[in-house]
């Protein structure tokens, strides 16, 4: 039980504040954690007790909660420049920023444009790719297309182009159409079939959209890697390879949203260096900041940022926020690539992914576990249970039984997955995979 203050604290909450994805009237059953402090990889309530972060709080969280390099930064940064408006201004934070992410696309991607969440450079990417086309002349180019299982944020233009059922079928009158096409989802293979063969036929449906809509067609957004809110679906790299053959082809921009993939999730700093392409437009935020600050960005071609080069400002991109290029945020962000270069991150989570995927053996084993897959720091697996009520509130029951073993995992539907900072120890590797075989047990057989 949590002392009187936690629970305290719980019941103001509950009165004053409406959670995020949560449907509230759950929390007469499923707990609601009051965090007091975070430590590494383990975030501790008002008890004491402690939770490892095992989706790195909602895929944010690289390198460990209460990080002292980040720490440092931050504090410097607050005695020198919180925050100045960065139009007709620019401040070192986000210059260095800027640059040190170009120099990572081998400066193919020359500029980044900055916003504050995910959902956020979604439509900063949407609409930079509508009007620079509108900015060559070609304004019929308006439609997008994106992919079956695809999330993208939840606003009314992400949500536009995302399809995971629960958040956008309350708000499907509100949203543009688009043209939703087949996942290249492994798991789709036919019998017989590689997960090259599905990518082939997910891009051949794309191809046939091509041949007959492009000049309606601004641009295709794509997930590299992992479609993962609506399950860490995962799919050949040749999928992407195709994707931008075919976008050069039909004159189309590919946007590779690698909000969650990108910053070394996926085993290199972007996805899309996997298929050994750059798309023309990236989107990144979550980890970029370490988890500390909201930060996101859009990295782009110069060919498009020329379209918009010019003596009027109609053809300039009239997009902003408030808090565009927070100096705090990108100095976050900049800590967190340093620690990437000091620490030789991305060739350290090899040895940390290659632990943790032999610990998981015996579950990948276990009679109820399908579909078990693995890329870079993601692990996924679909827990089979056959009782449709019991299936309905499975991850709710996973939730909670995980907290009682000290583990924050929160499946999505019957997907379990985990998605841990980048400091996992020997240890915790050890415990995670023990502990999460413990907790599934309990969840299947209850
Ligand atoms: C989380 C996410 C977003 C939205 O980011 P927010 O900061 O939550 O708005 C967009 N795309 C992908 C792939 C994401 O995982």
């Amino acid at each position: 039980m949590q002392n009187t203050h936690s629970s305290q604290l719980v019941q103001r909450s509950l009165q004053s504040v409406w959670h995020p994805c949560t449907q509230m009237q759950h929390h007469e059953t499923v707990p609601l954690v009051a965090v007091k402090r975070g430590q590494g990889v383990w975030l501790y309530d008002g008890d004491n007790r402690r939770y490892l972060d095992a989706v790195s709080s909602w895929w944010v969280n690289l390198f460990g909660h209460a990080n002292p390099r980040i720490n440092a930064a931050l504090k410097d940064q607050l005695d020198t420049l919180e925050h100045a408006m960065l139009a007709g201004f620019t401040h070192e934070p986000v210059v260095a920023l800027s640059e040190k992410l170009s120099a990572l696309t081998e400066g193919v991607l020359g500029h980044c444009f900055y916003a504050s969440d995910g959902a956020s450079a979604v439509e900063i990417a949407l609409k930079m790719s509508f009007h620079s086309w509108r900015n060559l002349g070609l304004p019929a180019k308006q439609e997008f297309v994106c992919l079956k299982g695809g999330y993208h944020g939840e606003t009314i233009g992400a949500l536009a182009v995302t399809d995971v059922a629960i958040f956008r079928d309350a708000y499907d009158a509100l949203l543009k159409p688009t043209h939703c096409l087949m996942s290249p989802d492994a798991r789709l293979a036919l019998d017989g079939e590689t997960d090259d063969d599905q990518a082939r036929r997910a891009a051949h449906e794309l191809e046939l959209l091509l041949q007959e809509r492009a000049d309606h067609i601004s641009a295709v957004i794509v997930e590299p890697l992992v479609q993962c809110a609506s399950g860490m679906a995962m799919h050949s790299a040749l999928y992407l390879q195709l994707v931008r053959q075919l976008c050069d082809q039909y004159k189309v921009h590919m946007i590779a949203d690698e909000i969650a993939v990108g910053c070394g999730r996926t085993g290199t700093f972007f996805a899309c260096e996997q298929a050994h392409i750059w798309p023309d437009f990236v989107c990144l935020s979550k980890g970029i900041s370490g988890g500390y600050l909201p930060l996101s960005l859009v990295m782009t071609r110069d060919s498009i940022y020329q379209t918009f080069y010019s003596d009027s400002v109609a053809r300039g991109f009239l997009h902003s926020h408030s808090y565009t290029g927070n100096p705090l945020a990108c100095r976050a962000a900049l800590a967190t690539l340093a620690i990437f270069e000091e620490d030789d991150v991305l060739a350290q989570n090899q040895v940390r992914a290659q632990r943790m995927t032999a610990a998981l053996e015996p579950l990948r084993q276990h009679s109820h576990v399908k579909n078990f897959r693995q890329q870079g720091m993601i692990w996924a697996f679909d827990a089979q249970v056959a009782d449709a009520a019991k299936a309905a509130t499975f991850s709710r029951r996973f939730f909670a039984t995980a907290l009682e073993h000290e583990l924050l995992i929160r499946p999505i539907g019957r997907t379990v997955y985990l998605m841990p900072p980048y400091i996992l120890s020997n240890d915790e590797i050890d415990l995670l995979a023990t502990r999460l075989h413990t907790v599934f047990e309990k969840v299947v057989h209850a």
